[in-house]
């Protein structure tokens, strides 16, 4: 390859790999490093140790003592928990390249399939505190020097997936880009479980599989998977991507961690006199783009002549013959340069894979969640393990930079799956567990998972402080009622509740009853349902107007948020059995209401109330 140093060629084609910075580029420098190296990557079992045999380069070396050490973990029992399992992973997102890169270490073939042929999202994703661990411990930092540069803790889509990609091959996990996964094949014969994939990269030899992990993202669900919708107010959110030259003008401009109307309400007063704007967050992240992702609402959009008519139905409001895009980039371009004091010089935006602006509008008004997170499939006496991870499980509230956070957790909870499943745990008991430590996912944020994120691991009692492996039992995993296809097993529980009203109105309707049902409580005020709730007191108050028996309000103390959430949710479990959904901390701390969570919460508490009522 030109300018590959001839004396050391293998150091020099190392570099290119790690500097690498497309898909593309990825693959073609790790087959040629491979190819001068005389390893071969289908040799996956020790694919790895003779790579770090043969290249002996002090930049290597740096990246082999991170992998190492995460290797180190008894958990994957020296790469040998799965070393007769077979991965499908379906999707190279970053939920999809981080099971695998889980998978490897447990010493399973892993094969991800992807139908893209590039990695292309700008869009840039907020990491937590652990991610950031994580990543760095995966040797993130080697792959791409940028990461995370002083207090910066997001990172854009494309160059996440870049870093996994490169880790995930350096494991021997094999990627095939461009390749679409179209349906399981059931037994046939002697074979097993294969893959129906387009085009076809192995027509003669089939990869067989036990384990097919689905991280297709939000819109793709596998056969005897079920989804739930959950419906909020209409949320019509915008991202858009302008160039970065990177210049020290650029670099002084402030990033915008996110702004909400409630929190500074000059801000989008001003935005909405000067520009006719009206907003009701914005976030601004710096990294390979300049990244603006923020709600709109419908009205400004409609007077700005962004969307051309009014439709209650979103999907018709948001259509594309419905959406004037000139006006749409006008309004983004206004809302970043207003937003950043008018002082990112010569704002233009980044162009998308198909070469145009890079703005997008979408509706959140409507996301979805799986019922259950893993089935078992069975056909002439084989038996397939399936799972979801990613926004294939949940999908993420943008603004609320919950997607990369809880992807990667249900990725190691995937893997934990995968290893007992490889270690012989019966598979009823293999689903129950999965299962019970999925219900405790749409509880997590950054607050309330453990502190020390070092020592995280698969092992989900390093990052649940109160994990009950045995939540779900054994019982409750059953063939679902009528068998539409015998084999299927799948835990029978509802994991969430479902949020019906498919009217938008579902939703403010709950807030009205709430208001009604907490009119005249002292300290108790419901506007939302988010910040209204923080003291706690709004909860027992609706506790107390249904059942005054249960509540002594006069009890209550305004500044005891985290003890009136106890006790509201407390009582709300035992007599009326609503489990919570949120920790009572979580509940407390203003900024960590999660207003779907709480809706949906608060769906049970009416459901039951009410129902008891009649
Ligand atoms: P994804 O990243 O969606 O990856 C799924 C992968 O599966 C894709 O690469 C897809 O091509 C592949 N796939 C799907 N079906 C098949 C098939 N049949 N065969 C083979 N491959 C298949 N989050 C934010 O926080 N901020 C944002 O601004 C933001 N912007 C986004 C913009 C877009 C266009 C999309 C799709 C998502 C965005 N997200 C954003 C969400 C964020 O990308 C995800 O939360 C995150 O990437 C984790 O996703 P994942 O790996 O589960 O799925």
């Amino acid at each position: 390859a030109p300018g590959v140093d001839p004396i050391r060629p293998s150091h020099a084609l190392f570099d290119l790999f790690v500097t690498a910075e497309s898909c593309r580029d990825v693959q073609k420098h790790f087959s040629a490093l491979c190819e001068q190296l005389q390893v071969d990557p289908k040799d996956f079992r020790v694919f790895y140790s003779k790579l770090k045999e043969r290249l002996n380069y002090w930049k290597a070396k740096d990246l082999w003592v991170k992998i190492d050490k995460r290797a180190s973990d008894k958990d994957y029992q020296q790469r040998k928990a799965c070393a007769e399992n077979k991965c499908l992973v379906l999707g190279a997102g970053p939920c999809g390249l981080r099971a695998a890169v889980e998978l490897a270490l447990l010493g399973a073939q892993v094969l991800v399939v992807e139908k893209r042929a590039s990695f292309s999202r700008n869009n840039v994703l907020h990491l937590w505190p652990y991610t950031v661990c994580d990543l760095r411990g995966l040797g993130a930092k080697k792959l791409y020097g940028r990461f995370c540069t002083g207090t910066l803790d997001h990172i854009s889509i494309r160059q996440l997936q870049l870093i996994l990609l490169k880790v995930a091959l350096v494991l021997g996990v094999e990627v095939l880009t461009a390749v679409e996964f179209q349906g399981l094949e059931e037994p046939s014969g002697d074979k097993g479980w294969t893959a129906k994939l387009h085009p076809n990269p192995h027509p003669t030899l089939a990869f067989e599989f036990d384990v097919f992990i689905s991280a297709g993202g939000g819109s793709f669900i596998p056969d005897g998977f079920k989804h739930k919708e959950l419906r909020a107010t209409l949320a019509i959110g915008i991202t858009a991507n302008f160039t970065n030259r990177h210049t020290v003008a650029e670099a002084h401009v402030e990033e915008i961690a996110g702004v909400a109307g409630i929190y500074n309400q000059k801000f989008f007063h001003d935005l909405l006199t000067q520009t006719g704007i009206d907003l009701e967050n914005i976030v601004y992240y710096k990294d390979e783009t300049h990244y603006f992702v923020m709600t709109a609402k419908k009205k400004s959009l409609l007077k700005k002549g962004v969307i051309k008519q009014d439709y209650s139905d979103a999907e018709q409001l948001l259509a594309r013959e419905n959406v004037d895009h000139d006006a749409l980039w006008r309004y983004a371009y206004e809302a970043a340069n207003f937003s950043t004091n008018r002082q990112l010089p010569e704002l233009e935006f980044a162009t998308n894979p198909a070469g145009r602006r890079d703005v997008a509008m979408f509706d959140f008004t409507c996301m979805h969640r799986a019922e259950h997170a893993s089935l078992v499939r069975e056909r002439r006496g084989k038996k397939l393990l399936m799972g979801l991870v990613g926004d294939s499980l949940v999908e993420p509230f943008w603004p609320q930079g919950t997607g990369i956070a809880r992807g990667f957790l249900a990725a190691f909870d995937t893997a934990w799956m995968v290893r007992s499943w490889g270690l012989g745990v019966p598979y009823l008991q293999v689903l129950a567990e999965r299962e019970s430590i999925y219900q405790l996912l749409s509880q997590t944020n950054a607050g309330n998972t453990k502190n020390d994120c070092t020592s995280y691991s698969i092992r989900p009692s390093t990052r649940y402080p109160h994990v009950n492996l045995s939540a779900i039992k054994v019982h409750q995993v059953r063939l679902p009622p009528p068998p539409p296809e015998q084999s299927i097993r799948l835990p029978h529980v509802n994991v969430f509740p479902v949020l019906v009203p498919d009217s938008a109105g579902g939703v403010e309707d709950l807030l009205r009853w709430c208001q009604k049902n907490t009119a005249g409580y002292a300290g108790v005020e419901v506007k939302d349902f988010t910040l209204s709730w923080t003291s706690g007191l709004a909860l027992c108050a609706l506790i107390h107007h249904f059942r005054p028996q249960l509540i002594d309000m006069s009890s209550l103390n305004e500044s005891d948020a985290v003890h009136n959430h106890q006790l509201a949710m407390d009582l709300l479990e035992r007599e009326l059995s609503i489990s919570p959904v949120v920790a009572a901390s979580a509940m407390a701390s203003s900024g960590l209401i999660d207003k779907l969570s709480m809706v949906l919460y608060l769906t049970q508490v009416h459901d039951v109330l009410t129902k008891n009522k009649k």
